[in-house]
């Protein structure tokens, strides 16, 4: 096969010119068969990099080509840069026309149980259900997606579902942006969940429908119960294998297609309707769907039932022994598909390439992805005397184990970030603080009060994007947030905040279900992966405040477990802004000659 031809293929209609690090990139992506794997710095133009492959790939006769982006924010990115790509959104973003009085959302009815709806499409013809009828818009799209030669943008539930699951696509082409994320966001997509409210809804209703199945469920939903309440009242608790036997053998006696041919049979003799009672439908295709997934989820939980020899899930109970008012579910039990390799192994394509300004270790993204290929870092274009890493010589180390007084030291360090950000604010700049825990949070703040620095966050009713919003248009000096929810996915360019602070690694919680999960399956092999998820951290934080050439941007990394790993996330054209062998005053006094 002739080799891409990527300079060819660049949109010139929608850029003036190829940036170098694009033509970098292109060039050494001649030629290269295989998956390919780019780490690329902010501003060098990853998604026209993105659409040059995939053009280039159509050039070559490849169809159903897919442009895959983490979250919709980032979908509508690509898509305002790239007209011409088909946007495909999932059944939450488009509204169902089957109850046009109730203004329902395609995921809010049960569309499995309605097939006479009239504007249900056909995804080989096209037609919708009864002639004349306005196209059903997520299957349309769906359809006009499978059509179209230009590439579909999406996000990367959207892709598992349609790829994997429903298999309506199969791809010749795919692009994934941000893949640093992916192994995560696919496993909170595929994370199921039971609840004993959905179950006892589904068994009350049953009773007459189904009384055979309606036994079974209950048996489970017993079991269910009486497992939450003797092991995970008020904590999530990780179970073991031999309760995920007993639960795994209650819900196996449960038959979802016998239950949903009973369901049909039930609305064809009238006994339930499609109209009035459709969210008791909408509850019975839920946990239907759920069983269906339990079943098979659960499965892969145990060792023995596996391939491999151990297990690829892991399953959460929760049990609440207070119910608030408004709380309708008591017990919970989810299982969380960890071991998405092979997943993502065959939903890719032999033509791919995924990119982020933060992959640190290939070796590392394919042991928690699969992905394998020719890999490449590509180095930033920007001037770097604009910025600065520093880590102090003189701050504490903040790991727990590391000094037995390390609470008392975590609060000096937060009190030293209040202090200092508000000597940065007397001359006029401004800054961001990224701590791990609300904890943390809420102490920065009352140390902020403290010292007069008008800093401010989220919460009260104020989401983290419009604290960010706020900060963006000039409230506050000083901006507060954790890493889950600032460090990453916010831009601060053109000194919105200069100076950031980051106050120590977020390594995983010891009482976390999948903590202690990946403490059994990995051994002392997990400190390689978690260290290579707080080095990524660490990139995303450093690079909130130098969105272009222009920007000026400093960091501060406090607690000194920093120093394990800063240096080695550091690509190789970053290492000339590491100061390490400074001082805090050092620092601080080398960050206002840059900045002010
Ligand atoms: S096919 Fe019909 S019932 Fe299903 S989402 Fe579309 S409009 Fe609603």
């Amino acid at each position: 096969m002739k080799p891409l031809d990527l300079i060819g293929s660049f949109p010139y209609d929608l850029y003036p010119t190829i940036r170098v690090s694009q033509r970098a990139t292109f060039e050494g992506m001649k030629g290269v068969e295989g998956k390919l794997i780019r780490q690329l710095p902010v501003g060098s133009g990853k998604t026209a990099i993105g659409a040059t492959y995939l053009y280039a790939l159509r050039k070559q006769g490849k169809r159903r080509l897919f442009y895959i982006a983490p979250n919709k924010t980032l979908v509508e990115q690509v898509h305002t840069l790239h007209p011409d790509m088909k946007v495909a959104y999932g059944r939450n973003e488009h509204p169902c026309l089957y109850y046009p009085d109730e203004k329902l959302r395609a995921d809010e009815i049960p569309c499995s149980l309605l097939g006479d709806c009239p504007h249900r499409v056909d995804q080989l013809t096209g037609e919708t259900h009864e002639e004349g009828a306005i196209p059903c818009p997520y299957l349309q799209q769906k359809f006009e997606a499978k059509q179209m030669l230009a590439p579909v943008v999406c996000t990367n539930a959207f892709f598992l579902y349609t790829v994997l699951f429903s298999e309506e696509f199969e791809p010749e082409g795919v692009v994934i942006d941000e893949v640093h994320r992916l192994a995560q966001s696919i496993r909170s997509v595929l994370s199921t969940e039971i609840t004993d409210w959905k179950v006892q809804r589904a068994v009350d209703v049953l009773d007459e429908v189904s009384p055979r199945q309606c036994a079974k469920l209950a048996a489970f939903l017993v079991s269910m119960r009486r497992l939450v309440k003797r092991h995970a009242m008020d904590k999530e608790v990780l179970l073991e294998e031999d309760q995920i036997k007993r639960l795994y053998e209650a819900l196996m006696t449960v038959n979802p297609a016998m239950l949903q041919s009973e369901v049909r049979r039930a609305i064809s003799s009238g006994k339930l309707d499609k109209r009035a009672d459709r969210e008791i439908l909408k509850q019975l295709e839920d946990i239907m769907r759920s069983v269906r997934r339990f079943q098979h989820a659960l499965k892969f939980a145990m060792t023995g039932a596996t391939e491999r020899g151990y297990p690829l899930n892991f399953v959460i109970a929760f049990g609440k022994s207070e119910m608030g008012e408004h709380d309708r579910v008591q017990y919970k039990i989810v299982v969380k598909d960890y071991y998405v390799v092979p997943l993502i192994k065959k939903l890719l394509p032999k033509d791919t390439l995924v990119y982020s300004a933060t992959i640190v270790n290939p070796e590392l993204l394919a042991f928690e992805t699969g992905i394998k290929g020719d890999y490449a870092s590509i180095p930033s274009g920007f001037p770097i005397e604009n910025a600065r890493i520093y880590l102090p010589t003189n701050t504490a180390n903040l790991s727990v184990k590391s000094m037995s007084d390390s609470k008392r030291e975590k609060t000096k360090m937060i009190r030293l970030i209040a202090r200092t950000a508000k000597r940065f604010a007397n001359k006029g700049i401004r800054s961001l603080v990224i701590v791990v825990s609300n904890e943390e949070r809420t102490k920065f703040l009352e140390f902020a009060h403290e010292e007069g620095l008008k800093a401010i966050s989220y919460g009260n009713g104020m989401p983290p994007r419009e604290c960010a919003k706020r900060f963006r248009d000039g409230e506050g000096d000083c901006m507060v947030g954790t890493t889950a929810n600032f460090g990453e996915g916010i831009d601060l360019p053109k000194k919105t905040a200069p100076v950031i602070f980051c106050l120590r690694p977020g390594y995983p919680r010891p009482d976390d279900p999948q903590t202690q999960f990946e403490e059994r399956r990995f051994g002392k092999r997990r400190w390689a992966l978690w260290n290579w998820r707080v080095m990524i951290d660490l990139l995303q934080v450093r690079g909130r405040n130098i969105r272009s050439e222009k920007d000026l941007g400093v960091t501060f990394l406090i607690s000194q477990q920093f120093r394990r790993f800063a240096w080695g996330a550091l690509p190789d054209w970053l290492e000339p802004a590491y100061r390490g062998d400074l001082s805090f005053e050092e620092c601080v006094k080398d960050a206002k000659k840059l900045l002010v």
